[in-house]
């Protein structure tokens, strides 16, 4: 709920109304606006009369938000958030963040090998997963701790942030201690009492969107998340299920000015596992930046034919090279920075 207050009226005026909501149990907090104060109100609202509100002579109006997420609701907060992950800030108007790296971390020279090589072309995060959600129980599963060791290493080596995905809150001690940007993968997203374990957390979190999941339904995981007390959300679009079986999932890429209008977070695409072909990266990949993605996640590995998982839609470091040159001239041509 917003109640909207003339703008020159006393802190002892307004103070009075703030006890009078927090008594309900309500969170609230307020911004100035340029011709007023807005008052921005954050949980079972129902228990508000908005006749008894209306009764305080400096409130102006009262309005109810309808859509079911409130902390991330940029009609509540219009303030983009910008979430930092090392020294590298990600959001609105900031450098796009292009974080890459292996589908699976698989033994220290691959990884160095790929750090390497994305470094010298612009990645500035670099990602690998240990624990890996696979579809099948015989494939291969990660390299779990000796993972995020070698990770730990790279980033060391390298000086980069490091995002890896964490599948279970059991998880959790090891990830705040060595990892930069915990992961939620698509599998995961509606895993509930992980999005509240991470909402306790202060580390950032990269939340992927389920691949039959809604964009409401997204940002509900995203709430649970915020209101448990980590604002530092990002989301990731990384393709969804459709009838269409030429690619791996279907891109949705109206989700970047959807959620730019209705959501505070930052947004970024994975072309990687929106397409599953590394064929289609690249156009995908600039589509993605002209659209307004506050940055990129992509695949890369060093033989993408012998790698442990996905492949066929990792990059060659070459290719990524190249993909980096393009994305320069358009994130230039958007007055942008990458
Ligand atoms: C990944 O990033 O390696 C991954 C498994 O992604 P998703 O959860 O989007 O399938
Ligand atoms: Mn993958």
């Amino acid at each position: 709920m917003i109640v909207s207050i003339s703008k020159n009226t006393s802190d002892k005026d307004l103070n009075k109304l703030i006890l009078k909501l927090e008594a309900l149990d309500l969170k609230v907090s307020h911004q100035n606006n340029l011709d007023k104060i807005l008052l921005n109100i954050v949980g079972d609202t129902t228990k508000i009369d908005e006749q008894t509100i209306l009764s305080f002579d400096f409130v102006e109006s009262v309005s109810r938000i309808r859509a079911p997420y409130k902390r991330v609701n940029r009609e509540l907060f219009l303030n983009d958030v910008i979430v930092k992950v090392g020294n590298i800030e990600i959001g609105t108007n900031k450098p796009i963040a292009i974080i890459a790296g292996p589908c699976s971390v698989e033994s220290k020279k691959q990884l160095d090998i790929i750090a390497q090589g994305v470094k010298k072309s612009g990645a500035k995060l670099l990602r690998g997963g240990a624990f890996k959600p696979r579809t099948s129980p015989y494939s291969f599963q990660g390299m779990g701790i000796e993972g995020i060791e070698l990770l730990n290493l790279a980033k060391q080596n390298y000086q980069m942030p490091i995002v890896s995905e964490i599948s279970s809150e059991t998880q959790l001690p090891l990830f705040e201690e060595y990892v930069d940007l915990l992961q939620v993968g698509a599998r995961n997203m509606q895993n509930f009492d992980l999005l509240k374990a991470l909402g306790k957390s202060k580390k950032p979190v990269l939340l992927k969107r389920g691949f039959s999941n809604t964009i409401e339904e997204w940002l509900m995981s995203a709430e649970y998340i915020v209101s448990a007390g980590n604002p530092n959300v990002i989301l990731c679009e990384r393709g969804i299920r459709t009838f269409e079986p030429y690619t791996r999932n279907t891109l949705d890429l109206s989700v970047i000015p959807i959620i730019k209008q209705k959501s505070n977070l930052p947004i970024i695409i994975d072309p990687s596992h929106a397409t599953g072909d590394w064929r289609l990266v690249e156009s995908m990949s600039m589509a993605a930046i002209v659209a307004g993605a506050d940055g990129l996640m992509i695949e890369v590995h060093n033989n993408p034919e012998e790698a442990l998982s996905d492949g066929a839609q990792s990059l060659t470091l070459e290719n990524f090279d190249k993909l980096m040159v393009k994305c320069k001239v358009i994130a230039k041509a958007i007055e942008r920075e990458i």
